[in-house]
C-alpha cells in the first residue's frame, strides 16, 4: 500500500530538530515579551501545528486568535492577491501582537497581514515564521522570529500541505517533484 512517505524525498528537518528550532523561538520571544502579554494571531492552516508547539514554550500570557488567508490559486506557486477567509475574532487595540506563519516564501501574504494588522492600532506587531524561504522573496518584509532558513524546494508536513494532504506528517520534507509536476 502507497503511504504518504513514499511522496517525500528526503526529510530536510527530523521531529527532534523541529523541537529544537521551537524552543528557540520561544527562548527569544520569552526574553522580549518578559512582563507583557502576548496576542498571538496563527495563520491558518499551514501554522497551527508550529502554534500549538509554539505557545506551549511560551511562559507568558497568550490569548489566541486565528485568521485564515489565501493567495489565489491553488498549487505549489502563489499568485500574488491576498484573500482574507477568515478574520480576528476580537480587537487588537492596544495588544501585543505575534503573527505566527509556517513559510515565509514571496512575502505577499506577510507583508500584507502586517499592514492590515498594523491598521487596527496594536500596541506593537511582530512576524514569526517557522520557516524562512529568502530565494524567493518579492517583497521585503523583515520576519522577527526564524526557526530555519530553508533552500528552495517544495516543503510538506508539520502543517504545510500540498493539495490539502501532508499536514500531519510529524516531519518536513521535500515533496518529490513528480507529485505535484503529475
Ligand atoms: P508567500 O505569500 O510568502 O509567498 O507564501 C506564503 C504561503 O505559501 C505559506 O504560508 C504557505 O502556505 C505557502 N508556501 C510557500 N512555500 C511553501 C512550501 O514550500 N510548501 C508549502 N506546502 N507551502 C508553501
Ligand atoms: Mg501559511
Ligand atoms: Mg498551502
Amino acid at each position: 500500500m502507497k503511504t504518504m512517505k513514499d511522496d517525500i524525498q528526503s526529510v530536510l528537518y527530523t521531529e527532534e530538530q523541529l523541537r529544537e528550532g521551537v524552543k528557540r523561538i520561544a527562548d527569544e520571544i520569552n526574553r522580549d515579551y518578559a512582563g507583557k502579554e502576548i496576542y498571538a494571531i496563527g495563520i491558518l492552516k499551514g501554522a497551527i501545528i508550529f502554534y500549538a508547539d509554539l505557545v506551549r514554550e511560551i511562559n507568558v500570557p497568550v490569548s489566541f486568535d486565528f485568521m485564515a488567508a489565501s493567495s489565489y490559486g491553488k498549487g505549489s506557486t502563489s499568485s500574488g492577491a491576498v484573500k482574507i477567509l477568515k478574520d480576528l475574532d476580537f480587537s487588537i487595540e492596544g495588544k501585543h501582537v505575534i503573527i505566527i506563519e509556517d513559510i515565509v516564501d514571496s512575502g505577499l501574504t506577510l507583508s500584507y497581514l502586517l499592514k492590515n494588522m498594523e491598521s487596527r492600532h496594536p500596541a506593537s506587531v511582530k512576524l514569526c515564521a517557522l520557516l524562512n524561504k529568502p530565494e524567493r522573496r518579492e517583497v521585503d518584509v523583515k520576519v522577527d522570529y526564524v526557526g530555519f532558513e530553508v533552500p528552495n524546494e517544495f516543503l510538506v508536513g508539520y502543517g504545510l500541505d500540498y493539495d490539502s494532504k501532508y499536514r500531519n506528517l510529524p516531519y518536513i520534507g521535500i515533496l518529490k517533484p513528480e507529485v505535484y509536476t503529475k
